[in-house]
């Protein structure tokens, strides 16, 4: 039995930040993770060079059932101070675009920032160990791992989501959540490409590979103006990412295909100077080529030339265009989504600490919780704002 002030489920971004903060504050830590290595997500995040903050982070940009917590969990630790802290290391790094900042070189950079600032602090990291079982003792709680048995004053549950269960995603966190009492909001795969029901994947099968930018509207409003990427599976890129997380099974969604364009007075002024010209060509300097022979074999796009269009068939191919609709079939589900919807309702937590109001001592942060981010930076963000605020506290 191994005795420490504060044990920590998950050696991922938040746990580790939690870790070192805590370790810094002079208390023992240990941190047990099932991985092999620590950090995984971090290493395989924003194409392995991790997207790892936004400079614009801000409660607007994050998907929970109360807004204020966010609001109150943000503010302690702001995407600067993260730069400040890679900057004190010495990380190499850009800007994106929207805000986004990417390593120059690899995500392992920052891992090693990590597990360095872990190092420095004193904190002791325990891979390939699977917690088992959580059980309340007098002073605080004992934890059985597939390797030893824990006992702590604070227990901290930075177990993350449910996506990606091959990097070892497991509910833990909900189960543990749920075994003190806790109330879990219902979770759902987000930040997901989509699938296609069999009809439109037939349409759009030859299109894999084209990224056009666009903006789609979800049902409830919201829009995101960002590229869209046909795949042999269905809809990806960025833009349809983001309004996953939005989407809802048996919704619709808008995709304006021509966002920085007037269509109608576009194709007024073809007919007034470029007359003879086909429709089809004309609309092909403004689509990808592959997709506008799919909208001219659907009869969307007429094959005549354009001074053949009369007022309706002008309004109707803009209408189509600018709010072109399509209906997924559903996501990739866990498998390939970035984040996980829902989790440990907020309202059980101190939006100060991280702690459970219910239960003393017993603390969740990070994707564990019902905040998600959107593409961009977000949810590492809160993994450091919410580990920072936590490490404070145990
Ligand atoms: C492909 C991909 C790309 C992404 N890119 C970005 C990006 O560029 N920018 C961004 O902000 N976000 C990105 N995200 C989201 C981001 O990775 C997560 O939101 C973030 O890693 C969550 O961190 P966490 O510390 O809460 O949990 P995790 O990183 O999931 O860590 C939880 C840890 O708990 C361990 N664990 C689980 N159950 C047990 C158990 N029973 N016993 C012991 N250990 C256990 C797991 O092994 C894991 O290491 C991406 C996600 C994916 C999947």
């Amino acid at each position: 039995m191994i005795t420490t002030d504060v044990l920590i489920i998950g050696a991922g971004a938040a746990g580790l930040m939690c870790a070192a903060q805590a370790g810094y504050r002079g208390k023992s830590v240990v941190v047990v993770d099932m991985g092999k290595k620590p950090a995984r997500k971090v290493l395989i995040s924003g194409g392995g060079r991790a997207n790892f903050t936004n400079e614009g982070a801000s409660p607007e940009n994050y998907l929970c059932q109360n807004p204020h917590f966010v609001k109150s969990a943000l503010s302690r630790y702001s995407a600067q101070d993260f730069i400040d802290l890679v900057d004190r290391h010495g990380l190499q790094y850009h800007h994106k675009t929207l805000g986004q900042l990417f390593c120059d070189d690899s995500a392992q950079d920052l891992v090693d920032i990590l597990m360095t600032e872990c190092e420095w602090a004193g904190v002791q990291v325990n891979l390939r160990t699977e917690v088992l079982l959580v059980t309340k003792i007098a002073d605080g709680y004992s934890v059985t791992t597939s390797d030893k048995s824990y006992q702590c004053k604070s227990l901290v549950v930075a177990s993350g989501g449910l996506t990606m269960p091959k990097l070892g995603a497991t509910p833990i966190g909900y189960k543990i959540a749920e075994q003190f009492d806790l109330n879990v909001l219902e979770t759902l795969a987000a930040l997901v490409p989509f699938t296609l029901h069999e009809h439109d994947k037939e349409r759009f099968d030859g299109l894999s590979g084209i990224s056009l930018l666009t903006e789609v509207t979800s049902e409830d409003g919201t829009s995101f103006k960002e590229n869209i990427l046909f795949t042999h599976r269905g809809l990806s890129g960025p833009a349809i990412l983001q309004i996953s997380s939005f989407w809802r099974a048996g919704q619709a969604v808008t995709i304006n295909l021509l966002p920085e364009n007037n269509l109608s007075e576009t194709l007024i002024q073809w007919q007034n100077d470029q007359g003879q010209k086909s429709v089809k060509n004309l609309m092909a300097t403004l689509l990808p080529k592959r997709f506008v022979e799919v909208l001219v074999k659907d009869g969307v796009i007429a094959d005549k030339p354009i001074k053949q269009l009369n007022h309706p068939e002008i309004t109707a191919l803009s209408e189509y265009l600018h709010a072109w609709q399509i209906k997924p079939n559903g996501t990739e589900g866990y498998r390939t989504a970035e984040v996980t919807l829902g989790g440990v309702n907020t309202d059980e937590l101190s939006s100060k600490t991280f702690e459970s109001k219910k239960q003393p001592g017993l603390f969740f942060i990070g994707e564990v919780i019902d905040v998600t981010g959107w593409l961009g930076g977000y949810n590492f963000q809160f993994c450091w704002a919410s580990g920072y605020a936590c490490g404070q506290a145990v």
